[in-house]
């Protein structure tokens, strides 16, 4: 699948520690859309996976808390990215909260679909992915 410039659609794939099961479950559930993106994710995210899913053409990133959430605002930025799914854990404070922050403001200034739900997950690859699983 293409975004409007011809490119593989590449979709960035990042949970919080308390939400990577759901995340790696939901690409499970989603394996067959996925499968047609160029996914990034963050180191730890990204890691998981990929062990779960080794066929999957995932490019892991830094570590969130270690730079991996601002990598893909930078993404972001350059327009290297047509969607941002991103398991954000709402009931515990963390070092890099602002990050999130960040990441969401500039999903926002760049129009770029962005979910931190599994429900608007599912709205986004269907969207861009096509209705049809297989
Ligand atoms: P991680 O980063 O995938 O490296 O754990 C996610 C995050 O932003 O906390």
């Amino acid at each position: 699948m293409t975004n409007s410039s011809g490119k593989t659609l590449r979709f960035a794939l990042v949970a919080h520690d308390a939400r990577k099961d759901e995340l790696v479950e939901w690409v499970g559930d989603q394996h067959a859309r996925i499968s047609r993106a160029t996914v990034f994710s963050t180191g730890t995210t990204g890691s998981r996976i990929k062990a779960a899913y080794p066929d999957l053409d995932v490019t892991c990133l830094k570590s969130g808390p270690l730079g991996g959430d601002q990598q893909i605002g930078a993404m972001i930025c350059e327009d290297e990215l047509d969607a941002l799914i991103f398991f954000v854990d709402p009931l515990s404070p963390m070092p890099h909260d602002v990050d999130v922050k960040a990441l969401t403001r500039l999903a926002t200034v760049y129009d770029l679909s962005m979910a931190c739900s599994r429900s608007t997950a599912d709205l986004i690859v269907k969207g861009l992915l096509g209705d049809q699983a297989g």
